[in-house]
């Protein structure tokens, strides 16, 4: 991978998707899809609550907005928490090359498998992530919950 990728910065733009969806009144998860030269393709953030779209998830967002692409493999899906099973799957499904994750403490997701199937992870074990989730999740609990497919 070139060094000139900045994970960083990539992250700080999906950390505002996810402040966009605070704001909207919805779950703090945001999300970006890049090309490896660091360019945003698609940006979007879990809209459950917004659009009482169970479906609408960060990943998924970012991956529907960035329309077509000829190739994943070299693409590099961003989001402030480690992806769910379904978006675990989405990854999976279109070979994205390299996940980079906010935080992976307040849910670890599918990291690990999608370790095992040789993608690229990078846990960026953000502070501010894991705090932008903890409150949310200790203010609204129920929704948080139903997000994850607990009951
Ligand atoms: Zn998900």
């Amino acid at each position: 991978m070139s060094g000139s990728v900045d994970f960083e910065a990539m992250l700080a733009v999906a950390i505002e998707e996810a402040r966009e969806g605070i704001s909207e009144g919805g779950i703090p998860i945001g999300a970006a899809l890049f090309d490896m030269e660091g360019k945003v393709l698609g940006r979007g953030h879990n809209r459950r609550v917004q659009e009482g779209d169970p479906s609408v998830h960060g990943e998924t967002d970012a991956f529907r907005k960035a329309g077509r692409q000829r190739s994943y493999r070299d693409k590099i899906m961003v989001t402030t928490l480690a992806p769910c099973w379904y978006c675990s799957g989405l990854v999976r499904q279109f070979n994205i090359g390299t996940v980079v994750v906010g935080e992976s403490v307040t849910f670890q997701g599918g990291i690990e498998w999608l370790r095992g199937l040789g993608v690229k992870v990078v846990d960026l074990n953000s502070k501010e992530c894991i705090t932008m989730l903890t409150e949310f999740i200790e203010s609204y609990p129920a929704v948080w919950n139903e997000d994850i497919g607990e009951e």
